[in-house]
């Protein structure tokens, strides 16, 4: 630890108050350990030592929805002993946060394919509604990843592309939503729309389809 970390420590206050921004049980876990993990951490106690890097794995496996439930026991389990073995309170401020955070009715979801809060970004897709779409093509320009296929519209001329997004190229960067002027772009959760059969939404009025995704 340098002298510069001594005199200003972290304040754990400060690190719940930063995790609480988020609504996310996972998101809010993912804050506290970052933040714990950039300070220098003494290693006298073994779960704290090794539990706090192996909590991080976990709870990004959560959050890019390659986790299963074993993550989610190892995460509590390291996260008791962080709360009883720790000599520190940094230590078992950190055990207490985020085993509270694994107990949220809400964790599970992230096992079984979709994030509440829309925070978790591997759950949600991009998508573009053609009733709402002018064919501008402000949002191809602004896409870096060329996920957006469509061609803009041009006067005089018939047969247009509609604008679509390629959800294979997709890395969900919310560029395309910035740009559009004409809340044509959406986002939804993606465990929703596995479970609706295609063309599910073909009669139904366009406010309906966004009271439903949003
Ligand atoms: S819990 Fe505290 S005392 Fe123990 S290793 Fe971690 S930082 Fe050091
Ligand atoms: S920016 Fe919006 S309106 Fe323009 S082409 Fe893209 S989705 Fe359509
Ligand atoms: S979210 Fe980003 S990558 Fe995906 S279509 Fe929009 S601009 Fe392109």
């Amino acid at each position: 630890m340098t002298e510069k970390d001594k005199k200003n420590p972290v304040k754990m206050e400060d690190v719940q108050a930063k995790a609480d921004e988020k609504n996310c049980p996972v998101q809010r876990s993912l804050v506290f350990i970052e933040e714990f993990l950039a300070e220098p951490m003494c290693g006298k106690c073994f779960p704290c030592a090794m539990g706090s890097y192996e909590t991080r794995i976990r709870v990004n496996k959560m959050i890019d929805g390659s986790a299963s439930d074993e993550d989610i026991e190892t995460v509590q389990t390291i996260m008791s002993h962080m709360l009883t073995a720790s000599r520190c309170k940094k230590g078992k401020d950190t055990g207490t946060y985020i085993l509270e955070q694994m107990k949220s009715a809400d964790l599970r979801d992230h096992i079984t394919g979709t994030c509440k809060t829309g925070e978790c970004n591997a759950f949600t897709s991009y998508h573009i509604i053609p009733e709402n779409c002018t064919m501008c093509g402000d949002c191809l320009e602004a896409c870096k990843d060329n996920a957006i296929i469509g061609e803009k519209v041009k006067p005089f001329m018939s047969g247009y592309m509609p604008f679509e997004i390629a959800q294979k190229r997709c890395t969900k960067c919310g560029e395309c939503i910035k740009v559009c002027k004409d809340n044509a772009v959406k986002t939804m959760k993606t465990k929703e729309m596995a479970e609706e059969p295609v063309g599910a939404y073909r009669d139904t009025p366009l406010p309906e389809i966004e009271q439903k995704f949003n």
